[in-house]
């Protein structure tokens, strides 16, 4: 198993924003964390990448005991619908960023940032400033930022939130393409139904901190249970 939430819960103050939360991500597969605002889905995110500690419950990461490590140890991609660059470095430097921290040989990180800027098909941009660039190709160097360590986890939270809607469409099915070749264990936030439905291997539905529904687009399409599903499939005669 990729990711293993076993009977997580994380409050702030007297108010639960993720409540007894059990989720399963297998390995290499794509799942939407689908709810509406506020249902904890970037909460849950933050507990599987370590930025939270759970009040109770466990996480396991390919089959260990991750509860308790520490944000590097999990080995996480990360991005955010704020795409977190650094402006004043290239495409390049900005990818090659967490290969330098870890000392990786220089040859190396040569190679794999152009191997990354080719995945992320950004060829010929690897020498521009965030600044020069558009939303979306913005949010790709993030991607390839967040592959460069050879992650075991990709968290994507809202990625393509603050993208206009043709962008938005166009990286969703660019997403699944990528992730066809690159097979990590990836967990997408979303708020958007058509984006989680598109792009995932399976969904998990949130609303209120708890988990309402898990299943296939199309299994969610034909047995529509929780309300936030009903809400924009219909409940089925
Ligand atoms: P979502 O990502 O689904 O919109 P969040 O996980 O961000 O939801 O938030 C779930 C709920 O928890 C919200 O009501 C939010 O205000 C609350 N919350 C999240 N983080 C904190 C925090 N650090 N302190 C207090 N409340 C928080
Ligand atoms: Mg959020």
């Amino acid at each position: 198993m990729g990711i293993l939430v076993d009977n997580v819960s994380k409050g702030f103050g007297d108010f639960k924003a993720v409540d007894q939360v059990s989720i399963e991500v297998k390995t290499g597969s794509l799942v939407a964390l689908l709810g509406p605002s506020g249902s904890g889905k970037s909460t849950l995110l933050r507990l599987i990448a370590g930025l939270e500690q759970p009040d109770s419950g466990r996480i396991y990461l390919t089959g260990r005991d991750a509860t308790h490590q520490s944000v590097q140890d999990r080995r996480i991609g990360f991005v955010f619908q704020h795409y977190a660059l650094f402006k004043h470095l290239t495409v390049r430097k900005n990818i090659a960023f967490g290969l330098e921290i870890h000392k990786t040989p220089k040859a190396r990180i040569a190679n794999r940032v152009e191997e990354l800027i080719e995945l992320v098909q950004l060829k010929g941009l690897g020498d521009r400033y965030p600044s020069q660039l558009s939303g979306g190709q913005r949010q790709r160097v993030a991607l390839a930022r967040a592959l460069a360590l050879e992650p075991q986890v990709l968290l994507l939270d809202e990625p393509f939130g603050a993208l206009d809607a043709k962008v938005r469409k166009d990286l969703r099915s660019w997403l699944r393409r990528l992730h066809d070749t690159v097979h990590v264990t990836t967990v997408f936030v979303t708020h958007d139904q058509e984006e989680a439905m598109e792009v995932s291997d399976e969904l998990v539905v949130m609303n209120h901190g708890r988990v309402e529904q898990v299943g296939s687009a199309a299994e969610l399409y034909d047995h529509p249970a929780s309300p936030f599903v009903m809400s924009f499939i219909g409940p089925v005669n």
